[in-house]
């Protein structure tokens, strides 16, 4: 199919040059009213299921971009994971810390605190952060040439103070 809209890093644009005066940062709440009036209107257009293989499928997409074109090069898997934590910090991401780290299984459980997504959210009864699994999952896939299944176990959502994530590889 001809595509329209297929992602680009050079579509997040030249900021220097077009804020000048409002600069690179804007408002979570820009952030989370637009990903949540997206999620809103997919969910009428494509029912629940959908929405969340979509919310899965473009975290996916994100997290190997963000990987290819700011982590760039990891020399090993504590290397990858040292860079992954400044630069998630240094744009405002959330703090990521590894909880298991099973390497020979590629098995790993990943916590985030004060997560961009889901911080601070009323309490609801189910898990909230499927673009973040998707997320997870693809930079785990730029750095290991592997998919991911990850799946968030603990949110701000449900209670919890962080969100944790399973994240397994799926061997194929
Ligand atoms: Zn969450």
């Amino acid at each position: 199919m001809t595509r329209k809209y297929e992602f680009k890093w050079d579509l997040l644009g030249d900021i220097v040059e077009g804020r000048p005066n409002l600069g690179p940062m804007v408002h979570i709440e820009a952030y989370r009213l637009m990903q949540y009036c997206f999620r809103d209107i997919l969910e009428k257009n494509f029912g629940t299921e959908k929405t969340d293989q979509l919310f899965f499928e473009s975290g996916q997409l994100a997290g190997v971009e963000f990987y290819k074109n700011l982590i760039k090069e990891a020399s090993s898997f504590n290397d990858f994971i040292k860079t992954l934590q400044a630069t998630l910090v240094e744009k405002g991401i959330g703090i990521l810390r590894m909880e298991e780290v099973d390497l020979e299984n590629g098995k790993f459980v990943i916590s985030v605190f004060e997560d961009l997504d889901c911080s601070g959210l009323p309490e609801l009864d189910y898990e909230f952060c499927r673009y973040d699994e998707g997320f997870i999952a693809g930079l785990l896939e730029a750095f290991t040439g592997h998919r991911f299944h990850v799946k968030e176990i603990d949110c701000w959502c449900t209670g919890d103070r962080t969100c944790r994530f399973v994240a397994e590889i799926i061997n194929d």
